[in-house]
């Protein structure tokens, strides 16, 4: 039986041969009469568990020795809070507001901090990349926060700003929920990069940080200790229990990408490839239809989220029912943009892709 396609912005699909390998290992991992949920953290199984899982996503995002890979809980929205509480020491915090998830964290980070808008692209309805020369970045910022991808907006940023080039001294901290592991990371331009699992790394509940080693151990007094990175950090993320069960699916999630390869390449580097194939025929497609169209700059679309609107808005309830009875799910755009959105995150296979265009062209044969 073939499962539809499911292009959800979040909890989003997951790879099939790593659902067919969880629900194979259910009920007994590895010959040892437990399931994953059901192990102690400290136990051995769950301690190889743990570590593969984190060497595999050192290895498969080049993340360097002098930086903590950290599995924690809370979310973004989680994270919000905690990379204040722990980065800003009560002084200043840069922010660059790209579309909704930057703008929630700003909102947040006032609690802890005192917030400047580095840059905004809020007066063209988040549609362009605001160019990193023309940032009013400060002279003391403890961190520049940037969504390296706004899963919204449809907007991702394709090079890291230099912060050392533009004149700061600051850490860059990013929230790469909606494209972690879709392509590779400058580590030389990021201090803390943090993410939600449920885009493109296994379930909900799991929220990966990786953080520069001189980062830690700042943490405001107010600071929950189960969040002070310092302390999650030498209690190699088990301060207190972690998203077992997550963690397990991330790990699959990672073994699942070694084995990806493309042009000669593997993991992140084939991943990326594949990324921009299958964005490349959804944006070239719109783009030359006329019943569809995206309204983000050329140069800042992102891979992984697709917002697109009809032309004819009062197409988008026949839309969206022929996409559910073709096998295409979960297409509908966000309350606060509208329209549609196709996410294509890393089990997007591009035969999904193929099939999504498919169906977008026949049903604009079929208005006409
Ligand atoms: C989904 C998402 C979040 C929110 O994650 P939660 O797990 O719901 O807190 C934050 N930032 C970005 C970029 C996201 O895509």
């Amino acid at each position: 039986m073939n499962r539809p396609y499911n292009f959800s912005a979040g909890p989003a699909a997951i790879p099939e041969e790593v659902l067919r390998e969880a629900a194979s290992e259910m009920l007994d991992w590895h010959g040892s009469g437990m399931g994953v949920m059901e192990m102690s953290h400290r136990g051995k199984e769950f301690i190889s568990i743990y570590e593969r899982a984190e060497a595999d996503l050192r290895e498969l995002l080049a993340v360097p020795a002098n930086y903590r890979i950290l599995f924690m809980q809370g979310g973004g929205l989680g994270e919000n809070a905690i990379v204040p509480l722990n980065l800003s020491r009560g002084g200043r915090i840069d922010v660059v507001v790209t579309g909704s998830w930057s703008q929630k964290s700003q909102k947040e980070a006032r609690k802890y901090g005192n917030v400047h808008i580095a840059a905004s692209n809020e007066a063209d309805g988040h549609t362009t990349l605001p160019a990193p020369s023309g940032w009013q970045l400060s002279a003391d910022a403890s961190y520049v926060h940037a969504c390296t991808n706004e899963t919204i907006n449809g907007i991702e940023f394709h090079e890291l700003p230099d912060l050392k080039r533009l004149g700061s001294n600051a850490p860059l901290a990013i929230d790469f929920s909606s494209h972690v592991a879709s392509r590779p990371v400058d580590w030389s331009r990021v201090g803390l990069a943090f993410g939600g699992a449920q885009k493109n790394l296994g379930p909900a509940g799991l929220t990966l940080v990786v953080v520069r080693d001189d980062l830690l151990g700042h943490a405001l007094p107010a600071c929950p200790s189960a969040f002070d990175y310092r302390i999650v950090a030498e209690h190699d993320s088990m301060y207190n229990t972690p998203p077992t069960w997550g963690i397990y699916i991330a790990g699959l999630t990672f073994q699942w990408l070694k084995r990806q390869t493309e042009n000669g390449l593997t993991g992140v580097a084939a991943m990326e490839q594949s990324n921009i194939a299958k964005a490349k025929l959804l944006y070239d497609f719109i783009d030359g239809s006329q019943l569809y169209v995206n309204k983000v700059a050329q140069d800042c679309r992102s891979r992984m989220n697709v917002p697109f609107f009809l032309r004819d808005e009062s197409r988008n309830d026949a839309f969206l029912a022929g996409a559910k009875a073709t096998g295409l799910l979960q297409l509908k755009g966000h309350k606060s943009v509208g329209g549609m959105r196709a996410s294509i995150y890393n089990a997007m296979p591009l035969a999904g892709v193929q099939a999504l265009v498919g169906y977008m062209r026949e049903f604009e044969r079929t208005q006409a």
